[in-house]
């Protein structure tokens, strides 16, 4: 009988555990909410999230568009700032590699190498791919500029995104990990959860993502061609 109630108990205790480990495990992968992507760890054209809605928000449409549940979060989150007064604007969701591509191509005639590499993802190194990632203005402005930072607005997405599911992705401080500069108006979907251990711990998903799996090394970027 004790035998039996042990074994339960130790049933009852683990199984959690494995199933979190497990999530971990999915969570980390392609397609997973805590999926890492950077120039260091670039995905395949063929990628390409086929569940990208509409979110039905300000500035909502089909550039717009994100998976299920990282909609559902901004349209919250939308709602959430309304309420306060803030009125904050979807400006650019899914991209795809190929727009990602002609985006950095666009960059690199306008600026020199070494600064398009860190203020544009070359494709592959986008976010943006996942369907997981937006780019927020306000009503009144919706070029991706630092001053959104300055804003309202922007003020209270970098104090409370994280209760909706999104972190603050490119911090300044963490140019040197994340590999690209300071960008107050992208946000990344990474679930509640995750979202909140992230803002209070104030480190970059990629310190997370190591934190948690102990199996990611972060790798110093060095010369022209990486920063
Ligand atoms: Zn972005």
């Amino acid at each position: 009988m004790m035998k039996r109630f042990i074994c339960f108990l130790f049933i009852l205790f683990l199984m959690p555990l494995c199933a979190f480990a497990e999530d971990m495990n999915n969570e980390t992968e392609l397609g997973g909410r805590l999926f890492l992507i950077n120039r260091e760890h670039p995905i395949g054209k063929d990628y390409f999230p086929r569940d990208l809605m509409e979110p039905k928000v300000l500035g909502g449409g089909e550039a717009t568009r994100m998976r299920p549940e990282a909609a559902a979060a901004l349209e919250e989150m939308f709602a959430a700032a309304k309420e306060e007064g803030l009125y904050l604007a979807a400006v650019s969701g899914y991209r795809s590699y190929g727009q990602q591509a002609s985006i950095f191509e666009r960059k690199l005639e306008k600026v020199d190498k070494q600064t398009a590499m860190r203020t544009v993802a070359p494709a592959g190194c986008s976010e943006h791919q996942l369907g997981l990632a937006m780019d927020l203005g306000t009503k009144k402005e919706t070029r991706l500029t630092e001053a959104f930072a300055r804003t309202p607005e922007g003020q209270w997405v970098a104090a409370n995104a994280h209760r909706f599911g999104f972190i603050i992705r490119y911090k300044a401080e963490w140019e040197a990990v994340t590999g690209y500069a300071w960008e107050p108006w992208h946000i990344r979907y990474v679930g509640k959860t995750h979202a909140r251990k992230i803002y209070e711990l104030n480190i970059p998903l990629e310190e997370y993502i190591d934190r948690q799996a102990g199996s990611y090394v972060v790798v110093e970027e060095e010369g022209e061609n990486t920063r």
